[in-house]
């Protein structure tokens, strides 16, 4: 079994779900006793979220690099960054680590090509959904035809982000208004959704959803446990 590394704390509330699914999946696969070995080093939230509204990258990125050595010095095998939005400064953090990273996109790219859905909406914090990090890497890399909500649509997506869920807040009203986006986004063709930030799996349920929904942190913490116990 490799060992996993974490970056966490983007928010924690969502980490700790990648440490549940991780071991439980761990579990199921291999019985009995058996969890995953994994080293996280989970990050204060705050201090990123400051540099991420200032459009400071440089700083996070130099923050990012800091806890990635740390997992590789303490005997990590790969690196998986517990949220979407970081993975915008993945390339940087890859070139100054020596073990792989788990990308999140890739991860997710993978499981929708897998259901043959091709037109897919994108949620998301503003930097994943109108930056191209993210939804670049999803129509250049995988061939999928990405949509997103419109602009007044997605700072209530990225508002309920900051303010509610990274805060462990969750509203029905605020579930609401995701179901509407997301019905708009359906209306719009989009086939399936890519829930792509890591918390938002706690406000929205795979049921609730017309068309298939793809809730990233699930995704990658699967894909950490499948790349941990392959051969
Ligand atoms: N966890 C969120 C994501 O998946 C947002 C928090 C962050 O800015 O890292 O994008």
């Amino acid at each position: 079994m490799k060992t996993i590394g974490l970056i966490g704390g983007m928010s924690w509330e969502s980490s700790a779900e990648y440490y549940r699914i991780i071991n439980e999946m761990t579990r199921t696969k291999l019985g009995g006793l058996h969890s995953a070995k994994s080293i996280m080093i989970s990050v204060d939230f705050a201090e990123i979220e400051a540099l991420q509204d200032h459009g400071r990258w440089q700083e996070a990125a130099h923050l990012m690099v800091a806890a990635a050595q740390g997992i590789e010095q303490a005997g990590a095998d790969f690196v998986v960054i517990c949220t979407n939005t970081m993975h915008k400064l993945a390339d940087e953090i890859q070139a100054n680590i020596h073990i792989p990273i788990l990308h999140i996109a890739d991860a997710t790219a993978q499981r929708v090509k897998a259901t043959g859905l091709r037109k897919i909406g994108l949620l998301g914090t503003r930097y994943t959904m109108e930056q191209d990090f993210y939804k670049g890497r999803l129509i250049n890399k995988y061939g999928l035809e990405v949509i997103t909500p419109d602009g007044p649509d997605r700072e209530i997506i990225h508002r309920v982000i900051y303010n509610e869920l990274c805060l462990g807040i969750v509203k029905p009203e605020s579930r609401e208004r995701y179901l509407q986006i997301m019905e708009k986004l359906v209306q719009a063709g989009a086939e399936g959704i890519i829930l792509g930030c890591t918390e938002i799996e706690l406000l929205v349920r795979e049921t609730d959803s017309p068309v298939p929904l793809f809730p990233t942190a699930k995704i990658h913490a699967i894909a950490a446990v499948e790349y941990a116990l392959a051969e």
